[in-house]
């Protein structure tokens, strides 16, 4: 790794990027700004949106930049208007020090009038979509033929949502003797034939692994019959109470139902797909950032303007057909050295997907159950009643109005009291839920009690006394871990027990696989466990927990 520090940048830059809160280059930026300072030549780049890629060209190319000059010196391509704004955005402020460096924005969906005023203006360096950079060159109104950088950015994006000819087009069209850098978080066969053809003895550079998108990420799928998929997601969503998602789905159509369901039935849930104007687009991403919309359900192409870092859950309403597709959706969750989740719903023909999917990405998908309506229950509740015990109580403001209140509830006891007002909030769920039957497909026997994905060992830990002459009702917990990962009865047993301080609590039966484990608690216990649980670590492992049907 190189011992680059950005202190070697222009003390205009360096003061900038301090101020955003840059202290250290990212892997990245560590391997590219050396090479762009010190070399000339053509730069190949791995490189995914999170991991600091604008600065990684972003920062060189200003360093060298002669401000003043009105005709462009460096053309930057993107593939989506958002992406656009957000990169002329941060090279506006790396450079915000430096009198006479202009950064200007082009792109689709806005008035081009507006643009080539700007650029009449002048501009240092243009930022564009490539149809939109295309039709300014077209109409002699954005002038390349100054350039001495062209960056290509989420190359593989741009020739997936078709700018194949613009650019051929702005490629050919721009001088020979300039440097081009080209990133890509992926590098299929398309991008490689861009970088074999207009680009001279590029230096590779990739930071880490090459699909690192990944890595943060417990990858997960459940097996339904597929008119089940949509109560699946309901689930899903239901037993994540503070889940903040996006569903992909494969077509508009299955975008808008899924979207229009979720909101018929209550959920915090919005649809963003093709068919919207770049008006509603925004208003929808836009609630999304700010959290008002829990669930966005989205087709790929949609959501690659988005770039939100804290989701926790990625669900795959149905699989992708490709693999780098499967990569870059469930990359979206697990950033900023957070663990995220991802969740594929799939029909009982899918399983070899899945498989094909683990050897093609390198990741294990593990299975979990969709869990049952009891389970949902004691989460939501516990959920609840957790955020009751954590609301701020402003006792001056209420003191004044508790004499009235009292007296209206005196009659009632406490039980009473906290019944009443959880089944306030919660009779939605008890209601739904009810009724609700295990909705889980029977794996293929193929993968079934002979396969690998059956438990491997079942543990009957001998009954413990019989409270007051009852049976205990249990919940199934999973967990991602196993006896690979050294868990046997006596550790599992010692886990629960250390993570809930009580060595009394009852459990039953455990199944223990190669790569993960279930077992049955005192449900009474269930969710306090799952939750302290999912906050805990097993031999450095970060553990997953969540309710299981039996
Ligand atoms: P990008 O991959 O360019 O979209 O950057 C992702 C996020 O990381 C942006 O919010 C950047 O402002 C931030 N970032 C980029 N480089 C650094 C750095 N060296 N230190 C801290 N944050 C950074």
């Amino acid at each position: 790794m190189s011992s680059f520090d950005f202190s070697a940048l222009k003390p205009e830059i360096h003061e900038a990027i301090k101020e955003m809160g840059f202290e250290n280059p990212t892997p990245i930026q560590a391997l590219t700004i050396p090479f762009i300072l010190e070399q000339s030549r053509d730069l190949l780049a791995f490189a995914q949106t999170g991991t600091g890629k604008t600065a990684a060209f972003g920062l060189p190319m200003l360093q060298q930049a002669q401000p003043g000059n009105k005709i462009p010196e460096g053309l930057v391509l993107c593939p989506t208007r958002e992406l656009c704004i957000q990169i002329a955005k941060d090279l506006s402020n790396y450079s915000k020090n430096i009198p006479g460096i202009h950064i200007v924005p082009v792109y689709g969906g806005e008035s081009i009038e507006r643009q080539m005023v700007h650029l009449r203006r002048g501009a240092t360096f243009v930022v564009g979509t490539p149809g939109r950079t295309l039709d300014l060159i077209n109409r002699s109104r954005l002038d390349i033929s100054k350039i001495k950088w062209l960056v290509l950015d989420e190359a593989d994006e741009m020739l997936n949502m078709g700018f194949k000819e613009e650019l051929d087009s702005i490629l050919e069209t721009a001088p020979a003797e300039r440097r081009t850098m080209l990133l890509s978080a992926t590098m299929p066969r398309e991008v490689l034939a861009i970088a074999k053809n207009y680009m001279h003895d590029p230096e590779e550079i990739s930071a880490g692994k090459k699909n690192s998108g990944t890595e943060n990420v417990n990858h997960f799928f459940c097996m339904v019959h597929a008119p089940d998929r949509f109560e699946a997601l309901k689930r899903i969503i239901d037993i994540n109470p503070n889940l903040y998602s996006i569903v992909f789905c494969r077509t508009r159509t299955e975008t808008k139902e899924v979207a229009d369901h979720l909101m018929q039935e209550g959920y915090n849930a919005d649809a963003l797909h093709g068919d919207l104007s770049q008006a509603q687009r925004d208003y929808v991403m836009n609630r999304f950032r700010l959290r008002h919309l829990q669930v966005l359900v989205a087709t790929d192409v949609a959501a690659r303007g988005l770039d939100v870092t804290d989701l926790t859950h990625i669900i795959n309403y149905n699989l992708p057909d490709d693999r780098e597709v499967y990569i870059h959706r469930t990359g979206r969750t697990g950033r900023a050295g957070k663990t995220g989740v991802a969740i594929s719903i799939i029909h009982s023909r899918e399983m070899e997907r899945i498989r094909t999917l683990e050897k093609l990405t390198g990741r294990t998908i593990t299975y979990m159950p969709v869990p049952d309506g009891r389970t949902i229950c004691e989460k939501q509740l516990f959920n609840l009643v957790d955020k009751m015990e954590n609301t701020q109580v402003n006792e001056e403001e209420i003191e004044s109005f508790l004499p009235v209140i009292m007296k209206k509830l005196s009659w009632m006891d406490r039980d009473e009291l906290i019944k009443k007002f959880i089944s306030m909030e919660f009779n939605r769920f008890l209601d739904y839920y009810r009724d609700a039957s295990n909705i889980n497909a029977q794996i293929p026997r193929k993968y079934d009690s002979k396969g690998k994905d059956q438990p491997k060992g079942t543990f009957e830990i001998k009954k413990k006394r019989d409270r007051g002459g009852q049976g205990v009702a249990f919940s199934r917990i999973f967990l991602n871990v196993g006896l690979k990962n050294n868990i046997n009865p006596k550790a599992l047993i010692s886990l629960i027990n250390e993570t809930l301080r009580d060595r009394s609590i009852e459990i039953g039966r455990i199944d223990l696989d190669r790569k993960f484990s279930f077992f049955e608690i005192d449900s009474r216990f269930a969710s306090r466990l799952v939750g302290a649980l999912n906050e805990a670590s097993y031999n450095g492992m970060k553990l997953q927990a969540g309710f299981a049907t039996d």
